[in-house]
């Protein structure tokens, strides 16, 4: 969510986006609650470890920042943030930057690039951990900020597999952004 320096992951490609699914199926195989049920703050965390990262509350001003100083991703979240709601959204966000952009920055919430393809990546996996959908996967359209709550536009479908193309809706997911 922040623009920060970011190195490859040790066992990365580097340069293009790995492909979702593959992202998606990876952490599954690593963690399997993800992408079955909503998942807790303390979730988020185990998340985070199955996946190599650590995960730091600091004073700080952006929402979140991913730090991979070596093999060992660390991410920096707002100690202020509402922990079970938007704080495991950004945990997950950022462990979806970290494997599925190799080399690549990234941006702070409602900057320039928030709905760019690398953000909208990430935020599928945010999106995940709070609410899970099998494939084709929910999207954020956009995303509003007022008043202390975060409110996210998303687009699923209910289409599954082969058949028809799937029909799009939208719902709005609300969260508090602080504690
Ligand atoms: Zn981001």
């Amino acid at each position: 969510m922040t623009s920060s320096a970011r190195k490859s992951p040790p066992s990365s490609s580097t340069g293009s986006s790995r492909p979702l699914d593959h992202v998606v199926a990876y952490i599954r195989s690593r963690f399997p609650r993800f992408g079955e049920y909503s998942l807790v703050w303390d979730e988020a965390l185990e998340l985070a470890e199955a996946l190599g990262a650590t995960v730091h509350l600091r004073a700080c001003r952006e929402d979140a920042i991913l730090l991979v100083p070596s093999d060992r991703p660390r991410i920096i979240l707002n100690e202020q943030l509402d922990l079970p709601t938007w704080g495991v959204f950004c945990v997950a966000h950022e462990l979806g930057h970290w494997l599925l952009h190799p080399g690549a920055r990234h941006y702070y919430l409602q900057s320039p690039g928030w709905l760019d393809k690398t953000e909208s990546q990430a935020n599928v996996i945010g999106l995940l951990a709070l609410w899970p959908r099998p494939a084709p996967y929910p999207r954020v359209l956009g995303i509003e900020e007022a008043d202390g709550l975060v409110h996210l536009n998303v687009a699923f479908t209910t289409s599954q597999g082969r058949g028809p193309a799937p029909r799009w809706r939208s719902r709005k997911l609300t969260m508090r952004r602080y504690r």
